[in-house]
């Protein structure tokens, strides 16, 4: 009886720690915009590793530690890669980089083994492919097995060859390496959108991923990314005998090499190497998180293989956290979207790997009393690279008796309404239904990218629309006109069209992502899709029962009671009902609804349109029956071409593939 329970505990936290992880994972992934601390993360995947190491037979090919990354974002074609890219393994110390060379030492009994050292630069993995010389196309590192193509983009980042510089080039060449920003260009990116109301980046490393997954490279050019290249995919033709061969190899061909690599004949001086870099991190113009190191045999390499996730010839050296000492100046809460209400730590402000903190969360009521933090302590505040830090914890020795417990408020402190934290859960919710400060965090919810993504609806353009009273739920933003905008500080013409247009444009997502940007409580935007795909129209959701909702695949008792309840608040059906009378989608579009006036052809997008990205111009094209391909052949039918058109529209010229520019598109689709 003991041992069942101990077991379905085990079991219950794996299931948690999973979804944690791969909620994060997406929020990391896919929307380049994580919630907490890669330290944080870090702490989630150490717990699960270890209880999928106690129990082995628990471990799930789908769990977090057997994958990498996630799979390609919609709006971008795939590529398949021909070998895979992987993570890396991580040594978060000494000790654990000693217990790496124990492992290496192990598989290769008596043999010798030399390592190459390189630092590990804070940007976002590419894989170029390279076809008798010629840049052909670039991608994300996506699951592994799959990236996203960003070709366009990765052609903006100038010290990129676009052909190799080597007499003979391989027929084939895949080549990975690192995009990233200077400290110079992150700081200044996020300065841009802090002026702009938009989020900021989190580090450098999403500010890479963000930019280098924009559906319109012109973003991509204005953002000076670099690049480091540290190693070959599939390449046919050549081999070598080391990982530094291949370095010099790719120095040779014209790519960017790190000029800190080095080679260490001995496991000393790579300790010798992750030491001195922990100390001269500052000293470079770019963020490095820590340190590689690789055995340089590739015939060893070949022996030692890897895991589904990461290789065993390779380990990250992570560097601890950043941390600093400031004064907590007082403690209040942050109301979000589903008016989780949160508290937050305000600092004086210090400066912590690269930025100025003077905010810190502190989660829930649950983590500060644990954590003990109190109005007027010294406390520890940690960055481990991000711009999301976190409180560590107070320095007691520091209390003069003057620091005060923080007490949650009682009420909304933006509405009045009751704040009630329900006794199993950990968070306190306002219940102010109109609670300005959840229909601000709502709004931008339903603007975000993987909601209804209108682009320039930030921060600082929702709170002013509030503000002047010109919106007060999503539904409003439909009606709103281009003298309102104009009232709007600092928005100009140009702008005020943008954002109408982007507004206009989100009508047409689909009902799964209006779903999700409705922000029902539970219903993420995987639940979001399931339940489109169940209910294809917003009237069959609205007329399922509880008892209908439980019995659909992927839906629990708490998602069905949470739909219930949305849609029996009158509030919530008058904003569905502004929505329709506004044109926003309200069904799923069947294909045999909609006249699949593109039945079996096959279109290539290139450019940039100005009134769709390209997700949107696929799901159109998708809609009417039509295929989109990533390259163009003989056996293409259109090619839509948009402003600055790749490579693309000469190789359709070339076989006399049917070119549309934007205007000839719109009119074939018919809109
Ligand atoms: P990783 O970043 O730890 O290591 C692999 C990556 O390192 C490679 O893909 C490559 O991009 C990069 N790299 C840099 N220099 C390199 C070099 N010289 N040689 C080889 N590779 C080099 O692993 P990952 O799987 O990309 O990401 C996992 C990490 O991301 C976690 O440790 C966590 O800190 C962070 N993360 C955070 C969150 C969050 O919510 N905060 C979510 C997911 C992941």
């Amino acid at each position: 009886m003991i041992f069942i329970e101990k077991v379905s505990a085990v079991e219950k936290r794996l299931k948690e720690l999973r979804n944690l992880i791969n909620y994060h994972d997406y929020r990391y992934y896919v929307l380049d915009s994580p919630e907490i601390s890669d330290a944080e993360y870090d702490e989630l995947m150490k717990e699960l590793i270890s209880i999928e190491e106690a129990h082995p037979e628990l471990v799930t090919p789908d769990s977090p530690t057997q994958r990498v990354g996630a799979p390609p974002a919609e709006g971008f074609l795939p590529v398949r890669h021909r070998s895979r890219m992987l993570s890396l393994g991580d040594a978060f110390s000494f000790d654990e980089l000693s217990a790496f060379f124990e492992r290496v030492g192990r598989a290769l009994p008596g043999e010798e083994v030399d390592y190459v050292c390189e630092l590990k630069i804070d940007g976002t993995a590419i894989s170029l492919n390279y076809e008798d010389g010629l840049l052909m196309r670039g991608a994300t590192r996506g699951d592994g097995e799959t990236g996203e193509d960003i070709t366009s983009n990765i052609k903006t980042i100038r010290s990129i060859p676009l052909r190799l510089q080597l007499k003979k080039p391989p027929a084939f060449m895949e080549v990975r390496g690192e995009a990233y920003f200077s400290k110079e260009q992150f700081e200044e990116i996020n300065k841009e959108r802090s002026k702009e109301g938009l989020s900021l980046f989190a580090n450098p490393r999403n500010a890479a991923a963000g930019s280098l997954r924009q559906l319109d490279p012109s973003i991509t050019a204005r953002r000076e990314l670099d690049s480091i290249f540290y190693s070959l995919g599939y390449v046919s033709g050549i081999s070598f005998g080391t990982h530094w061969e291949v370095l010099q190899f790719l120095k040779k061909a014209g790519f960017k090499i790190s000029e800190y690599a080095e080679r260490a004949g001995d496991s000393q001086k790579v300790f010798d190497f992750c030491s001195r870099w922990q100390e001269r991190r500052d000293t470079l113009p770019y963020e490095i998180d820590g340190g590689v190191v690789k055995v340089n045999s590739l015939d060893q390499q070949a022996r030692l293989g890897a895991t589904s996730k990461s290789p065993r010839w390779a380990i990250a050296y992570k560097f601890p956290a950043e941390q600093k000492t400031t004064k907590v100046v007082d403690i209040t809460v942050n109301v979000g979207r589903t008016g989780a209400v949160t508290p937050v730590a305000i600092l004086e402000p210090v400066r912590v790997a690269g930025s100025t903190v003077s905010r810190a969360t502190l989660h829930n009521e649950d983590e500060m009393r644990r954590k003990d933090v109190r109005i007027g302590d010294t406390v520890i505040v940690q960055k481990a690279g991000d711009v999301i830090p976190e409180v560590v914890a107070p320095v007691t020795s520091k209390r003069t008796g003057a620091e005060r417990v923080y007490r949650m408020p009682k009420k909304c402190p933006v509405c009045g309404a009751d704040v009630v934290r329900p006794p199993d859960e950990a968070v306190a919710r306002c219940t102010g239904i109109a609670c300005p400060a959840q229909i601000f965090e709502r709004i931008l919810h339903w603007a975000s990218r993987g909601a209804m993504d209108i682009d320039g609806l930030g921060p600082a353009v929702v709170s002013q629309l509030l503000q002047k009273g010109m919106i007060e739920d999503v539904a409003d933003l439909y009606y709103l006109t281009k003298e309102d905008l104009l009232e709007i500080e600092h928005f100009a013409d140009k702008a005020a069209e943008n954002l109408l247009n982007a507004i206009e444009v989100s009508r047409n997502r689909p009902l799964s992502k209006l779903l999700f940007g409705l922000g029902v409580r539970h219903v993420g935007s995987h639940v979001a899709s399931v339940l489109a795909k169940h209910y294809p129209s917003m009237e069959n959701l609205k007329g399922a029962s509880y008892d209908d909702l439980v019995m659909t695949k992927e839906v629990g008792p708490r998602i069905a009671e949470s739909v219930v309840a949305f849609f029996k608040q009158n509030r919530n059906l008058r904003v569905l009902d502004k929505l329709k009378q506004a044109g926003a989608r309200m069904k799923e579009a069947h294909k045999a609804e909609v006249p699949q006036k593109l039945a079996r052809l096959t279109f290539v997008l290139t450019g940039t349109l100005t009134r769709f990205t390209r997700e949107q111009a696929k799901e159109i094209i998708e809609g009417l029956g039509g295929e989109v391909s990533s390259s163009v052949s003989r056996r293409t039918d259109y090619v839509v071409a948009g402003e600055n058109p790749g490579s693309k529209y000469d190789k359709a010229r070339e076989l006399g593939v049917k070119i549309l520019n934007e205007e000839e598109f719109v009119r074939l689709i018919g809109e």
